[in-house]
């Protein structure tokens, strides 16, 4: 996809003076990402289409550490990831004053009056158990896959981007389910596990359209877990 080429002098003064120190990037973040800013938006392409082979060779580093880094670069949405295959993954690379955090930081009063929408694209839903409850309550006790009612006993969290694919810890990307359907999930594609619980009739052609709805909103960011307002003013003084 083509696009303007940004001024490279200027992507390359945000980056080291703003973005890295604010995102507390680590060395090898800030190698993969000059790499990949490199090939795609001083070439004038916004998306990438890479593999890690090809990542760790251009950065002389191992594969391993290279996933891990694109992984929190998708964390903090300095990319996005658009497409995985085999062939590889497309990313959509961002530069500096495109990603919200390399913004100027907002007073305290103005960011909890705002929506919270950084807020809540900052948080590592793991992370504390008050944010992994408001998960499963916004399943409402059910499973997020196959529609079965979840004790506190009985539920568990599941990557529906699996981490082995880059998928991160936010909240578009964790659900509450079922422990049968997180361990047979496993690496499956949503979608494709979705299919195999209709071909296994615990879905309905109905619950089946319905459940692609809310993986679309999920995926989407509109299904925005009930954080009680006094978290997000204690993590504010952090
Ligand atoms: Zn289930």
């Amino acid at each position: 996809m083509p696009t303007k080429k940004p001024n490279a002098e200027q992507v390359w003064k945000e980056f080291e003076d703003q973005l890295a120190p604010r995102l507390r990037l680590r060395t090898i973040d800030r190698v993969v990402y000059s790499h990949l800013v490199r090939h795609s938006r001083l070439e004038g392409k916004l998306r990438l289409r890479f593999s890690l082979t090809w990542l760790a060779r251009g950065t002389a580093l191992c594969t391993h550490t290279v996933r891990e880094a694109v992984r929190r670069l998708i964390g903090h949405r300095v990319l996005r990831l658009v497409q995985r295959s085999k062939e590889g993954h497309v990313v959509e690379v961002r530069i500096p004053n495109e990603v919200r955090a390399a913004r100027p930081r907002q007073s305290a009063r103005r960011l909890l009056s705002r929506t919270r929408a950084s807020d809540f694209d900052d948080l590592d839903w793991l992370r504390h158990q008050a944010l992994r409850r408001t998960i499963h309550v916004r399943e409402g006790g059910r499973c997020f896959y196959c529609l079965s009612r979840l004790t506190p006993a009985t539920r568990c969290l599941d990557h529906v981007v699996p981490r082995a694919e880059f998928g991160d810890n936010s909240c578009r990307n964790l659900v509450s389910c079922c422990q049968g359907c997180n361990s047979k999930k496993k690496d499956i594609p949503a979608t494709d596990f979705l299919r195999w619980l209709h071909r296994e009739r615990r879905l309905t052609d109905l619950e089946l359209a319905a459940r692609f709805r809310s993986l679309d909103a999920l995926t989407a960011g509109k299904l925005r877990p009930r954080v009680p307002a006094e978290w997000l003013r204690l993590r504010e003084r952090m």
